[in-house]
């Protein structure tokens, strides 16, 4: 059922596999760092999902039953939620461990690294304001990048971004590549409220 999904999901962990090798002085990614997990959308498309519900089902009864729990939880919250962006910890989450790691999204595969976004600009993963991804050259005042903390960090290697953003990602020429559909979109926590 999912082939060929998987198949698109091997090149992608490929393609990102390279960028963090790239980048990996300024790369603090380890387990049990959730932040990235936490406090966040998630945007998931149906067959990314249908995909991690079929890593749930993989799980003992017990971490089920946490997931469960946590995701009514949530649901609860959005449904009384009145603000514009519902941001919540994601209910896969468990004692800051993902439980669903060989299953995950997309948008958690690429997080991490330098986004390249409209006119040139590019977006820093927020954890550089934690002294994790690119901190050793990222200027917390500026709230950048700059050639100063670049030159001081000695580090060969410069920072650059990716095109890693989630609608690239899931554009249709990867769905045609791999024949495969991604289908509808929405954050991960509203394909609990509406299906
Ligand atoms: S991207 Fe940042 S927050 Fe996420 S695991 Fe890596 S270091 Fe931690
Ligand atoms: S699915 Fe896993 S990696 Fe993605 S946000 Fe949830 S806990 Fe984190």
């Amino acid at each position: 059922m999912f082939e060929n999904y998987e198949k698109y999901l091997i090149f992608l962990n490929n393609k990102l596999g390279e960028f963090f090798e790239r980048q990996k002085p300024y790369i603090k990614c380890h387990k049990g760092c959730a932040k990235c997990c936490k406090n966040a959308e998630f945007p998931y498309s149906r067959t990314e999902f249908k995909y991690l519900l079929s890593g749930f089902l993989t799980l003992d009864k017990e971490v089920q039953d946490k997931i469960e729990n946590k995701i009514k939880e949530t649901v609860n919250r959005k449904k009384e939620f009145k603000g514009d962006k519902f941001l919540y910890d994601c209910p896969f989450l468990i004692e800051d461990v993902c439980s669903v790691y060989e299953y995950r999204g997309i948008v958690c595969r690429a997080f991490g690294l330098i986004e390249s976004v409209k006119n040139g600009n590019s977006k820093i993963p927020f954890c550089a304001f934690e002294g994790l991804n690119y901190s050793n050259v990222f200027d917390v005042e500026k709230k950048m990048i700059t050639d100063e903390k670049f030159k001081a960090s000695g580090i060969e290697q410069e920072p650059v971004s990716f095109n890693i953003g989630y609608n690239f990602l899931t554009d249709e020429a990867f769905e045609n590549k791999f024949n495969f559909k991604f289908e509808e979109k929405k954050a991960l926590i509203d394909w609990f409220i509406n299906e």
